[in-house]
């Protein structure tokens, strides 16, 4: 199994809309597919259709109460497609992990019980902070996964996030990699949108994927029906976006982890 966690401390820049839908493309592709929501606000498990009263098992029990991947795993109506919803215990858990021991390994060691793993790729969905509960992300996973809104202050906040990553890589975990920045809410009509995609790739060269996620309205409405934008309009050029993503991604990853 492979772990990817999606992440960038700003929030609205489309870390949870691309967890939802890069997971879905990658269960389409025949990949086992586990997602983490590890953001109190349980976005990403609303938007796969895991209602509030369908949460008694989390990632707070994952993370607290030592609760095993299985025990906390729900089934979507997507085939291969598993999450681990969140709920508003976890906003406590990043307080409560504070005096616990190994607190940025919780999700680690979690993961590392499961000893013959269902899974091919697990996705984290991280909250919109470099607080604990993104430590346990970054600690947990092989590589990360940035989501970069096209705005003016795209690459502000970018460097803290790097360094975030290198601490971790010296304190917690020395393999954590960054497979990839993908560029979100792109809008070919808007100059500015297009100045940035350039700066961006500028700065960042190759490490920048070529997929580009457009701003599309039909992403934004899919997780009100529970559902991936990739079933709730298959067609439509965000999701268009995200197949191509999903296969620059598998690409991307190391040839011993490739499953399907
Ligand atoms: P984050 O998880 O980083 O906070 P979200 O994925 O929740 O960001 O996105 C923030 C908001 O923007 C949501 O309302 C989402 O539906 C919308 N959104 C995300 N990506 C796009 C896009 N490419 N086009 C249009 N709306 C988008
Ligand atoms: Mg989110």
């Amino acid at each position: 199994m492979i772990t990817i966690a999606i992440a960038n401390q700003k929030g609205g820049v489309g870390k949870t809309t691309t967890a939802i839908n890069i997971a879905t493309a990658m269960a389409a592709a025949g990949w086992r597919t586990l997602l983490i929501d590890l953001d109190p606000q349980g976005n990403a498990s609303t938007g796969l259709g895991v209602g509030a009263n369908d949460r008694e098992r989390s990632s707070y029990e994952l993370l607290i109460d030592g609760a095993s991947i299985a025990d906390c795993a729900h089934k979507t109506d997507i085939p291969a497609l598993d999450v681990i919803p969140a709920t508003v215990d976890l906003s406590g858990a990043e307080i409560e992990l504070v005096s616990v021991d190994e607190r940025t390994a919780r999700l680690a060691n979690a993961l590392a019980g499961d000893t013959t793993p269902s899974y091919d790729v697990c996705f984290i969905d991280c909250p919109p902070s470099l607080g604990l509960l993104t430590l346990n992300a970054l600690t947990a996973a092989d590589t990360l996964l940035v989501p970069l809104q096209c705005e003016f202050f795209a690459l502000e906040g970018l460097s803290q996030l790097l360094q975030t990553v290198e601490r971790v890589q010296q304190r917690f975990n020395a393999n954590l990699g960054i497979v990839g920045v993908v560029l979100t809410m792109f809008d070919r009509r808007n100059r500015l949108t297009d100045q940035v995609a350039d700066d961006v790739r500028d700065c960042l060269g190759g490490l920048v994927f070529d997929a580009v996620i457009p701003r599309n309205v039909r992403l934004s409405e899919a997780p009100s029906h529970g559902l991936p934008a990739l079933i709730y309009d298959h067609a439509c050029m965000g999701s268009r976006a995200y197949m191509t993503l999903a296969r620059e991604l598998i690409a991307r990853l190391p040839e011993e982890r490739k499953a399907a």
